[in-house]
This record gives structure tokens, sequence and C-alpha cells, in this order.
């Protein structure tokens, strides 16, 4: 969509999150008005299967800010980052969990960040309201590790609570569980990157997708991560699997096609149903 640029976009990725979208709205718009600049706001349902859908076309049928993208299927938390970092026209893009463990209350400091002349602001958090054996600790190890790995200083690399200049989404190519690596990406970039500590809550409605399978992911991701900057010279490699990667990955950037199928595009710039 090559369309008008606005200010800021907000993008949220919603997976069953049927009882936290409306605080959520209310509380984002509240926000956002306070900023007094031109927002969107663009709820991805990631194939929800209970009343989520319903509830955001209502917002968007009130709220000419609310934009749904809606897919198939459930793709992942990473697909839905990367179908809102293809369509948005905001010059800074915020991001956003719809569960309300980080809250739209702290996109001002973030905001205000970037303008001070960061390309990326991540939101730090430092008061982590999670299980410390099953998601805390694993998380210290990962964020040490990516450190070593990237030679990138962050504390909180898995964070959902972001800011991006428009520049940086747009020259990052989003794979698989990649999203806990976007600062990794965006620093190949050589950008300015800042991080800020953030609130951080208990989930009250609804439940945590993710468990302890997680941190097995991030592990294999961790060395594929390692590994992919050889994208066009594999001859380096003699481990199978990452080759299989690797060639997965060179035929998703080579083809163009995406890690989502989209179902339907509700927003008024560009009225869309498809299928
Ligand atoms: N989410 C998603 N697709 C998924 C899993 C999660 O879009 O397959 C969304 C979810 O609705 C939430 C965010 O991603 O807005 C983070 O998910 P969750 O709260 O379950 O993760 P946690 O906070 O426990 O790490
Ligand atoms: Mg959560």
């Amino acid at each position: 969509m090559d369309e008008k640029k606005i200010d800021i976009s907000v993008i949220i990725p919603c997976f069953n999150e049927e009882d936290n979208i409306e605080e959520l709205h209310q509380r984002l718009t509240a926000v956002m008005k306070t900023l007094g600049k031109e927002y969107e706001m663009i709820f991805v349902d990631d194939g929800s299967i209970d009343d989520t859908f319903n509830r955001l076309k209502r917002l968007y049928q009130s709220d000419g800010s609310v934009k749904v993208i809606s897919f198939t299927d459930n793709f992942g938390q990473t697909a839905a980052l990367a179908a809102g970092f293809e369509l948005n026209r905001g010059e800074i893009v915020v991001t956003l969990d719809a569960d309300l463990q980080v809250v739209p209350e702290d996109i001002p400091v973030l905001v205000k960040k970037i303008n001070e002349g960061y390309d990326m602001v991540n939101g730090w958090r430092k008061k982590r309201m999670d299980s410390l054996f099953l998601r805390r600790l694993p998380s210290l190890i990962a964020n040490k590790i990516i450190t070593w790995i990237s030679g990138i200083k962050l504390k909180d690399f898995g964070s959902p609570l972001k800011a991006y200049r428009r520049s940086v989404i747009k020259n990052i190519e989003l794979y698989r569980g990649a999203h806990r690596f976007i600062p990794v990406l965006a620093g190949r970039l050589n950008i300015n990157m800042a991080e800020i500590p953030v609130q951080h809550f208990l989930r009250t409605r609804g439940r945590s997708h993710y468990g302890l399978t997680r941190t097995f992911g991030v592990i294999l991701d961790l060395i594929f991560l390692k590994f992919s900057k050889y994208l066009n010279h594999p001859l380096q490699f003699i481990m199978t699997g990452l080759l299989g990667e690797m060639i997965v990955k060179k035929y998703y950037i080579n083809t163009g096609r995406k890690i989502y199928t989209i179902k339907t595009i509700l927003s008024k710039d560009n009225e869309t149903i498809l299928s």
C-alpha cells in the first residue's frame, strides 16, 4: 500500500483475546489522544477462535483509527507483527500486546525517546511479572546469550513493547520465531537503539499462549540466528538441519511468499475483503 503517511501506527497481535480488546482499545485511545498526533491502531487477529474478531469488527465500525487484519489460521505472534509491519502507514511504529501485561500508558515515553533521535526503542520489563522458573530465568539466560552472539546490549530482547522508525521495520525480514530477535536484525542496519524501563503486569484475563516448549524453540532460533548471516555462502555449514532452515528462509525471501495468509482486512483507507 502506497498511501499517505501518518505519525504513529500501533500494532497489536491478538490471539483469543476477547476479554481484553475493549479495555485495551479504551486505554490506548486515551493515550494516543494525549499525544496529539495522527495515529492508527492495527489489530492483527491471528486466527482467533473466540469472539476476538467480532469485537474488533465492532471497534472498526465505531472508530476510524482502527484497522483489522485477520488471518486464515493461527500463524503466531511473529507473523502477526510481520503483517502489521507490512500494512501500516506510520512514520513511527509501536508494537504492543493485547493482554495489557505491557500497557499503552508507556507508549509516550517510547515515542519521546524516538524523537530524541533513536531509530528503535525497546521497553525493558524491569519488574517482570512472570513465573521465575518458567519464564524469567530462561529469558535471563536467553538475553545474555543473544547479547553474546550479537554484541547488542539489551536486557529484554523479547519485550512486546517497542517503538521503531519506519525505515527500521521496512528493512528487516521477519521469519518464524524471529520477533524476539528483531533487535538483532535491526542491529545489523547499524541503527541507534535505546532501552528504557516499562511497567509489566500479571495477565488478568485470558491465558498465556506460551510455555516451557518456547525455551527450546528459542535455543534453536538462536543457533539459526548465529548462522543466518551466512545465508549467501552456506558451504560453511556441516549441519543439515541448519541448511534446511536456510533453504526455507531463502525460499520465503526469493518468492516473496509471506509467513501468513490474510482472510480479511478491515480498513477505511482501503476497504478490502479477501476470500
Ligand atoms: N499472540 C498471537 N499469536 C499467537 C500467540 C500469541 O498473536 O499464536 C499474541 C497474544 O494475543 C498477545 C501476544 O501475542 O497479544 C503475546 O502473547 P502471550 O500473552 O500469550 O505471551 P506471553 O505474554 O505469555 O509471553
Ligand atoms: Mg502476555
